[in-house]
């Protein structure tokens, strides 16, 4: 591959040799614990660079590594770890950074498994975390610490879909010394590439649209140079390795995410813009609809819009949303997203400190699939007709 390689063609390229595999297209999958080394000489050597290489499956595998180098160049990481899920590497990642009596900074509308690991582990052992509005800015200057060892984004943030001033949010944790985290699961890797914009580590549920068919679970956490040993050093630390299978997954679905993501983001759109002109829509919560709040930094910062998002309807009944979410034949309602499938759940549970988000009716959650858009439409139509029964 060469070195200007575009994204759609790392897409294809990265993570694969087949000269090097009897001229197959795609890499074996290796299933491996044990090791062998030839000589005693050569098991010795190993010794000399312990989180390289292949030393014992849990360290890492030539799939684990294949997975790894795709993503790693598609972000423009110096190197990426994955993970047996993403909130493993979430977890793990923090753990590679954070000790006793550290502070950090978390974005309010971080996915909420991360806000309890905070809560929780973080809290016990004996991390302070302060939450932060996702709108701030620059103004995040004023809420580091002496002991602010990391400031965490997600954009857009969790069921409301706030977007984050990242250069401007990765610009102040440089110069005051903290290391920068981003949940980018919204955007992926090819929508958004917070390293080139200035943050220190950008990491992904693969499980959404890398894997991109709801049939595995898998996180990766690209790097700096600088954070990469902590990262991988903690992982092997912790013990937390993907399974085989999982990787090739998440590297199999690398290979069409270009086309999926480019499908789900019009459908999308195409669907946003219809819930907008629906009577029964109070607003839709889209980051590439102009009428977005964040949509000049959605339009600054990323190079297209994935397919989940929000909407809130004029005030009904609980029964009526139960009526019109029992009513639907392709909006499936389950946790996660990012499949070839599309999802509607209600977004009504919330926790946030100190961004509570202004609602007059239910908020629900949408994941837009590669169904078909007039199918779709359809289904949310007599959907929506049953919020007046
Ligand atoms: C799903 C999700 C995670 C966690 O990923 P799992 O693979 O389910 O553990 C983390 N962050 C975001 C934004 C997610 O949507």
């Amino acid at each position: 591959m060469h070195s200007d390689a575009k994204p759609d063609t790392i897409l294809t390229h990265a993570g694969r040799s087949p000269q090097s595999n009897y001229g197959v297209v795609n890499p074996p999958v290796l299933h491996a614990s044990t090791i062998l080394f030839p000589t005693i000489e050569k098991m010795r050597e190993t010794d000399l660079t312990p989180l390289e290489g292949t030393r014992y499956g849990r360290i890492g595998t030539p799939t684990s590594q294949a997975f790894e180098s795709a993503v790693a160049a598609l972000e423009g990481a110096a190197g990426a770890v994955s993970f047996p899920s993403g909130l493993s590497a979430i977890t793990s990642t923090l753990l590679a950074f954070l000790q006793t009596g550290d502070h950090m900074l978390m974005v309010d509308t971080v996915y909420g498994p991360t806000r309890k690991f905070c809560g929780s582990l973080l809290r016990r052992i004996g991390v302070d975390v302060t939450y932060y509005d996702p709108m701030i800015g620059t103004g995040i200057d004023a809420l580091v610490q002496p002991n602010t060892k990391i400031i965490y984004l997600e954009s857009p943030g969790s069921l409301t879909f706030e977007m984050q001033d990242i250069p401007a949010i990765a610009e102040v944790a440089r110069r005051r010394g903290c290391i920068s985290i981003i949940d980018n699961t919204w955007a992926t890797p090819l929508f958004c590439r917070p390293l080139q914009l200035g943050v220190d580590i950008s990491l992904h549920a693969a499980t959404k649209y890398i894997v991109g068919h709801s049939d595995a679970m898998l996180g990766v956490v690209c790097c700096s140079a600088e954070t990469y040993p902590q990262v991988k050093a903690r992982a092997v630390e912790l013990g937390a390795a993907a399974g085989p299978d999982d990787l090739y997954f998440g590297q199999r679905g690398l290979r069409s995410l270009g086309a999926r993501l480019r499908q789900h983001q019009a459908a999308g759109l195409q669907i946003a813009d219809w819930l907008a002109g629906r009577p029964e829509v109070t607003r839709v919560i889209h980051p590439a609809l102009p009428s977005h709040p964040g949509h000049a930094l959605w339009k600054r910062d990323y190079t297209g819009a994935s397919s989940l998002f929000a909407f809130e309807l004029k005030p009904v009944p609980d029964a009526a949303v139960n009526a019109l979410l029992n009513s639907l034949t392709y909006f499936g309602m389950g946790y996660s997203w990012g499949g070839y499938e599309s999802l509607l759940i209600p977004a009504d549970h919330i926790p946030r400190t100190v961004s509570a988000p202004v609602l007059s009716g239910p908020l629900l959650r949408i994941h837009i699939g590669l169904e078909d858009t007039g199918d779709l439409i359809a289904d949310l139509e007599q959907g929506l007709e049953r919020l007046k029964s």
